[in-house]
Order: C-alpha cells, then structure tokens, then sequence
C-alpha cells in the first residue's frame, strides 16, 4: 500500500490507474478509522479496480469552539486496518499541503480563508449548518478538492452524515465533477451507537445516555409503524424521550423529520422521511439519522 503525502503523488497514481484502463474508487475520511468508515472501503473495494482513501483532519471544517486540535489522529494504526484489507493508496497530507502553510492553523470560523470558497447554498444554511455556519462550506471545499486531486471513478460517503451526503451530491453535479457519489447506510455498534471517531471521548454513562439516539429513532420508527403520521407529534415524543433519559448531561441542537431529498421540515409523513437527531452531550457533538416510513 502506498502512503502519499503530496498532492501531485497521489494524483499521478491515480492518473496512472486511469491510463491502464483500471477503475478508481475514493473514500475521504478525517481518521480514527472505525468499522464506519471500514464498510465504505470495503464497498470501494468491491466495485473498483484501484481504492484510494483520504486521512485528514480538515481544519476548514471545524468551528474556532470546535475539537479541531483535540481531534483523534491515530494514522499508523489507521494505515495497518486500511493495507489488511488491500487499499492500495492512502492520501495523508498536512493541512499546508492541502492549502497554503499560513492557514495551517486556521478554521472556517475564523474567516482565515481568504481564497477560493463554495457556497453550497440553502443545503447547507439548514440544521446542522445553523449550528455550524461555516461547516459545510469547508467540507464542500476540501471534498471538491479531493475529487479534483484523486479524480475518482466514485466516491463513497456515509449515511451517517445524512446532509454532508445530500451536499456532496449537489457539490458533485453542481461542479460537473464526472464522479459518481455513492452513500453507504450508518455501520452501528452492537448498542446501537452509530460508530463514529467521537465516540471515542465518550465514557461508560456518557455512552449509556448516547445510545438514547439510536433508541428514540427506534421510538420514532414504531410510532410511524403503528399509524402516527404527525412529524410534530412524533419529534415531540423523541424529544421527551431524549430529555427524560439524558437528564441534565445532554442539549439538543435539533430533532426534525425531514424531505430526504430536500431536508425541508415535513408536516405529515405520507411516504417516507428522515429523521435528523443532533446533541451535545456533555458538549460532545453527536449526530444520527434515520429513514422512518409511514
Ligand atoms: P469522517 O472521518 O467522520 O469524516 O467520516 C468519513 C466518512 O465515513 C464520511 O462519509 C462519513 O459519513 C462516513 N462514516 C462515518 N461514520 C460512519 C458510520 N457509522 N456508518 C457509515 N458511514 C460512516
């Protein structure tokens, strides 16, 4: 497995793949790799001749009160989980590789970019955008350079990040970026938990009072399955739920039942929604997401 450091590495690799006539697929990750990130390997792997994946800690994306400088690098044990399953190039490079050494320690909140930026539109001002202005408009830079690096076949993204996935398919179409953005359903734990690189800072009774996400979508699944329609009602009773089980160690950012395609609030669930669940939990940012059907 080859570890690229630079741009021009990477994408001359990948440019050679191309030229023998092989299939690229890409995953982008920040690291810490979890079985989460591992699903989308795999899938990469299945489909394509050649299966690149990114490891970077994307100081754009992050807000100056976020957990940019805390966030878990782990790129050794990292590379072993991703040569055992037979990735045939990793792309590490430093945040002044990736942009211009003077930002290198800067974040989106900051305003430090002063060069070239996306604006991924009304996508991004909803939900979690509204809790992190700036949020998606790093991620739809960082990814848009990526694809334009590794110029890939197909990308994969996770469910888990159900409105960084909707983004990054506009991002793709809006940009003709020639990709196909492929999204991977959420890789849970055996409790539930949807595996992320945060659950790491999470202790025993903060992980009890997390997995309360994964059960208030279950609550929410079986009130639809049982004929309640009403989103209001419904996020209501998740919102309970989250309140009465997490006394006092947990703040919600939002809960909402939205379009799947537009993630517009939905009054009433005729077909099919979403259901968005953000939280603090002992001011740890925790995200799920779930498809709820009528
Ligand atoms: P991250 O390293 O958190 O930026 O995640 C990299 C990619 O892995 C993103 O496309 C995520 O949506 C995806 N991902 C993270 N956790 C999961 C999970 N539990 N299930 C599926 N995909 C995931």
């Amino acid at each position: 497995m080859h570890i690229f450091k630079t741009k021009s590495a990477v994408h001359g690799f990948s440019e050679n793949a191309h030229s023998a006539g092989k299939t690229v697929g890409f995953v982008a990750t920040m690291g810490a790799l979890h079985e989460g990130h591992l699903t989308l390997v795999r899938y990469a792997l299945m489909q394509n001749d050649i299966v690149i994946v990114s490891i970077f800690v994307n100081p754009t994306q992050f807000g100056h009160d976020e957990d940019y400088s805390q966030y878990p690098r782990t790129l050794e044990e990292d590379c072993v989980l991703l040569e055992e399953l037979g990735v045939h190039g990793v792309f590490a490079p430093t945040a002044g590789e990736m942009y211009d050494s003077t930002i290198e320690q800067m974040n989106a909140n900051d305003g430090g970019l002063t060069r070239t930026q996306i604006n991924p539109g009304e996508l991004a001002i909803l939900w979690e955008g509204e809790l992190r202005p700036a949020h998606f408009a790093g991620v739809c830079l960082v990814v848009g350079k990526l694809l334009n690096i590794v110029r890939p076949n197909r990308a994969y993204f996770g469910e888990k990040d159900y409105q960084q996935l909707a983004i990054v398919r506009q991002l793709a179409a809006d940009l003709d970026l020639f990709v196909e953005v492929i999204g991977v359903s959420i890789e849970r734990a055996d409790d539930g938990l949807a595996r992320s690189s945060r659950n790491r800072y999470l202790n025993a009774e903060q992980r009890k009072g997390a997995c309360s996400l994964y059960e208030s979508i279950v609550l929410a699944q079986s009130l639809c399955a049982k004929g309640e329609v009403m989103c209001a009602e419904i996020v209501r009773d998740v919102t309970n739920y989250l309140t009465l089980r997490c006394d006092g160690m947990l703040s919600i950012g939002y809960v909402a039942i939205v379009d799947p395609m537009t993630l517009k609030p939905l009054e009433s669930v005729i077909d099919e929604g979403r259901l968005l669940i953000s939280v603090q939990l002992d001011g740890i940012h925790l995200i799920d997401n779930a498809l709820i059907c009528a």
